[in-house]
């Protein structure tokens, strides 16, 4: 096993974790990029190495450091997504509708979003919905509808890809979504590694975030570099919102990983009104950009309705989430 320490890792306290290790018959070796190579280490130990506070990883020897992992060499990724940029200290605001429903609204949101200074446009038109008879969005069709209005407003879009064989339908997409139900998705994921776009991979919502960083690796080992994660709430015994919006995440993903982490609190609580304390509490814990629902009329939205929030909301949460960013 080799554990990746801390830059600011105390020579005592790793000396005592050794001598400690010693004693249990465990040889600790400290390598010169200040690795800690431990023989006859099994393979159990790892999850208690990491809770160490001087410990960033913990990983088997027989195994490569996977390419998502933070080491002392690994600068933080930035991705770039036409013209915005997201990691490494760039922050991006991603918003518009949950569904992309015609051109007159999706218009009208993008015209609102842009000038509250959003730096990429949102839309589904791949709409992964629980049940069969909902609303399932405009397909390919809502493809070039976003597309279109990325262009007329001067935004970079993103939408989600559900099925591999749409692929060809995004070509002019800047960002391609997977979404919390397709995580696991290794098929997609695979392909995805190989499209040679960008992808925004949301955290399934019973998943850890080990199991969302080994998604990312497939993008990864697969030759795509260009990969955001994205909490978006986990399920818990909680009922009284959507989701439980894990932002212990944030800081953590950012210990164990150089790549963006971006946060969704719309699907996470479910309500507009809780929406705006939430992403206010991303920006302030870390994230890299935060990705907001927005409707023209949220009353009469096929998707999502009672998270969406209105233009004039979310150019006052905008302001705010600049303000948060000042003050850090
Ligand atoms: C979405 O962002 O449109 C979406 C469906 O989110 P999630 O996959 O996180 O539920
Ligand atoms: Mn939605």
């Amino acid at each position: 096993m080799i554990l990746i320490l801390k830059e600011n890792a105390a020579p005592e306290a790793v000396r005592e974790l050794t001598d400690a290790l010693s004693v249990r018959g465990i040889d600790a070796v400290r390598t010169e990029d200040g690795r800690l190579l431990l023989q006859n280490a099994d393979a159990a130990d790892g999850e208690l190495f990491t809770a160490l506070p001087f410990v960033r990883g913990a990983y088997r020897l027989h195994e490569p450091t996977p390419h998502y992992a933070r080491t002392e060499q690994t600068p933080d990724t930035y991705v770039r997504v036409g013209a915005a940029r997201i990691g490494a200290g760039h922050f991006a605001l991603i918003a518009g509708p949950c569904a992309v429903e015609n051109e007159d609204m999706l218009l009208q949101t993008a015209a609102a979003v842009k000038a509250a200074g959003a730096d990429i446009l949102r839309g589904g038109a791949f709409k992964p919905r629980t049940s069969p008879y909902e609303f399932q969005g405009l397909g390919r069709e809502g493809v070039r509808l976003l597309t279109a209005a990325g262009r007329a407003v001067g935004l970079p879009v993103v939408t989600e890809i559900v099925d591999v064989r749409d692929l060809d339908a995004m070509v002019d997409v800047d960002l391609l979504q997977v979404g919390a139900r397709n995580m696991q998705n290794f098929a997609l994921l695979k392909e995805l590694g190989r499209a040679g776009k960008p992808v925004l991979l949301k955290r399934g919502m019973g998943c850890t975030l080990r199991e969302l960083l080994l998604s990312a690796e497939y993008l990864l080992n697969a030759g795509n570099a260009q990969i955001i994660l994205c909490e978006r709430g986990i399920r818990t015994f909680e009922p009284s919102a959507r989701s439980t919006l894990d932002l212990g995440a944030v800081p953590l993903l950012h210990e164990l990983s150089h790549l963006p982490v971006l946060v969704d609190p719309c699907h996470a609580v479910g309500r507009a009104r809780l929406v705006p304390p939430m992403a206010k509490a991303a920006v302030a814990c870390g994230a890299d950009g935060v990705m907001l629902e927005v409707h023209p009329d949220p009353f009469s939205a096929q998707c999502d309705a009672a998270q969406a929030l209105l233009p004039t909301d979310f150019a006052a949460l905008a302001e705010k989430l600049r303000a948060v960013r000042e003050v850090l």
